[in-house]
């Protein structure tokens, strides 16, 4: 786990960020997010649910707009203004055509050149499973991508007047696999404040852990810079297409 990172190619402009839930950008990830947003790079947020199932002594229907207004507070924080919901129930997200439709759609409305994403692999560490939401959307994000490019997928997206869009390259942050990394330590700050902006999430998961965002991303992005040679970092696996 401490090999070196190579540095993330940053000669792009625009980038769609897509995940399975409010927050999960903003753990680690939001803090690239701020540092590509002040070079002038264009991002924007798309997530498949509302996290309308996350906080347990709130029912879905109050906190799904309540999770879609913290993301929205957490997005304006590191310079993004437009955040997109998909409506995906939370906790069921399933790998399937009508997600990658709607991920393809997505990337071909926005024309970014790089899609970012979270971890798709199946556990975190050796003995941290990853969330099957996660999973779903990630493995959906890799395949949505190569269908936004190929006309003859989808073919209904040609009659919204969608033409194909051929994305560079996927960012997926965090986990086991990652091979490059992004000097964050000028930005961190911004990145704690998204997470923060979380607030009646993180009061309703009373996780002993969580009760200090700020050291808890720390932790990571220290581990993650030392691999980059910097402060903090953020760590991602690039798959190129
Ligand atoms: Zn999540």
């Amino acid at each position: 786990m401490t090999t070196p990172l190579e540095p993330v190619d940053e000669s792009w402009t625009s980038a769609l960020a897509i995940v399975a839930h409010p927050d999960d950008l903003e753990y680690g990830t939001a803090a690239a997010v701020a540092r590509w947003t002040s070079q002038g790079k264009r991002i924007v947020y798309c997530l498949a649910t509302s996290g309308e199932a996350g906080i347990d002594a709130v029912a879905p229907e109050q906190a799904g707009p309540l999770r879609e207004r913290e993301e929205r507070d957490s997005a304006a924080i590191v310079g993004v203004d437009v955040v997109e919901f998909l409506g995906y129930p939370d906790g069921m997200l399933e790998y399937g055509l009508p997600l990658r439709r709607d991920i393809a759609r997505a990337v071909r409305r926005y024309r970014p050149d790089v899609v970012i994403t979270g971890n798709y692999h199946d556990s975190w560490a050796p003995g941290f499973p990853n969330q099957a939401d996660h999973i779903a959307l990630g493995r959906a994000v890799l395949d949505g991508v190569r269908d936004a490019g190929n006309r003859w997928v989808f073919r209904e997206l040609l009659d919204e007047g969608v033409p194909p869009w051929p994305v560079k390259q996927v960012l997926s942050a965090g986990g086991m696999h990652i091979t490059h990394g992004v000097d964050v330590t000028e930005h961190f700050d911004a990145g704690v404040a998204s997470l923060q902006a979380h607030s009646e999430y993180l009061t309703g998961l009373g996780d002993q852990a969580m009760s200090d965002p700020r050291e808890f991303l720390e932790s990571f992005a220290r581990a993650t810079g030392t691999r980059l040679n910097c402060t903090f970092a953020v760590g991602f696996e690039v798959i190129n297409f």
